[in-house]
């Protein structure tokens, strides 16, 4: 079946008990079992398992391409479970372009559960390789990758990277949040766990926060990020749960409209004299255009303007804009810009006359537009 009808069907089973066509939100936190114990329903209690949530993983894993789903609170909580399932003395390689949270967590939370992190270019395949420790020296080892990459737009040859942390004996883990499934397809070539923020895309709303990871294969990992996510209790509500379940029926052609009105706007944009740089995948100059031509179906709707005058011409230019609201996060419908620096804080590597834009479901005119008019 094509993506674009998983994308309407997957989890969509009519209600056994009342013929409903749109899934129940089932709140309840506990479910009737046996005198022992016995699950005659397969359900428990609301922090280990819940229909609604069910649904939307047994939907994920549909549309990813995966053995299973697991959803959680956050987009950060899913990929804290992905380092939390790793025994001390394991290593992590992050790609050095990152969403900035996860780099924190490397920096404050990795060195107190006894785990080492580096930090490469993924585009390095010879600085991955000597970055990768032999297998006897660390008891697991993990390459991170993110492609796009927030806030640069970079873009990281997955099949590649695969290779290289597959021949080490590592487990590659792909943050795919700005392509979502409908553009890029990575347990396919060579992803073994891709992480989303269903809070971006997947949601599609701004109106929900989640997360969730897909396991190319269930084994080894699922029962272990099962577990965790019972006992550190980063789990996904049902009310969540089925409003990223609803977001995932249109996601095929929010991203075709997204993708589309973004390549019209970076196209715009480029050659205007206040920008000094527009990032975007979609654009030939881009260094990762023909790599994300191979793995992509389209270039997304994430794209950075990098802004003559330095700092003072890049929040010149988002406080004179109109229609495109000042405001971080990413994925829904309406578009938002952000001063990323400002964003990320003093930790931040974000280039200081960057602003980073969500190309949301309007017109391309009324955006090109109003950029235009805040461009000067
Ligand atoms: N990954 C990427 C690429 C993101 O942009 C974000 C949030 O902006 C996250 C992960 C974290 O997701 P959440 O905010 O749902 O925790």
């Amino acid at each position: 079946m094509k993506l674009e009808t998983i994308v309407v069907h997957a989890g969509g089973e009519p209600d056994p008990a009342t013929g409903a066509i749109a899934p129940p939100i089932h709140l309840s936190t506990t479910f009737e079992h046996g005198p022992q114990g016995e699950l005659p329903h397969g359900f428990l209690y609301i922090r280990e398992g819940n229909p609604t949530q069910r649904r939307l993983e047994e939907a994920l894993a549909a549309v990813e391409g995966g053995e299973a789903a697991l959803v959680f609170s956050s987009g950060v909580a899913a990929g804290t479970a992905c380092l939390q399932a790793l025994p001390a003395g394991a290593h992590v390689i992050f790609h050095h372009d990152l969403y900035y949270a996860f780099r924190q967590i490397a920096r404050e939370f990795l060195p107190r559960w006894g785990i080492a992190a580096s930090t490469v270019d993924l585009a390095d395949l010879d600085a991955l390789r000597a970055a990768l420790r032999p297998a006897s020296e660390v008891s697991a080892q993990v390459v991170w990758g993110e492609t796009p990459t927030n806030p640069l737009l970079g873009i990281v040859d997955i099949a590649a990277v695969a290779a290289v942390a597959h021949d080490a004996g590592a487990t590659f883990v792909l943050d795919g949040t700005f392509a979502t499934p409908a553009l890029q397809r990575p347990l396919e070539i060579g992803v073994d766990v891709v992480l989303h923020s269903t809070t971006k895309y997947l949601g599609g709303h701004s109106d929900v926060q989640g997360g969730a990871l897909v396991l190319k294969r269930r084994e080894p990992l699922y029962a272990r990020l099962a577990h965790i996510r019972e006992y550190l209790g980063a789990v996904a509500s049902p009310f969540n749960s089925w409003l990223v379940l609803r977001g995932l029926r249109s996601l095929a052609c929010r991203m075709e409209r997204h993708s589309a009105t973004a390549l019209a706007l970076a196209r715009a944009l480029a050659e205007h004299p206040a920008i000094v740089s527009v990032q975007y995948p979609g654009l030939p100059s881009h260094p990762g255009h023909e790599i994300a031509r191979r793995q992509m179906r389209a270039f997304g709707g994430m794209l950075s303007l990098r802004v003559a005058g330095g700092r003072g011409g890049a929040v010149a230019v988002a406080s004179r804009l109109e229609l495109i609201a000042n405001a971080t996060s990413l994925g829904g419908s309406e578009s938002l810009i952000e001063h990323r620096a400002s964003s990320e804080g003093p930790a931040s590597t974000a280039p200081e006359d960057l602003l980073r834009l969500s190309v949301g479901l309007e017109h391309p005119d009324d955006l090109i537009a109003d950029l235009l008019q805040a461009l000067g």
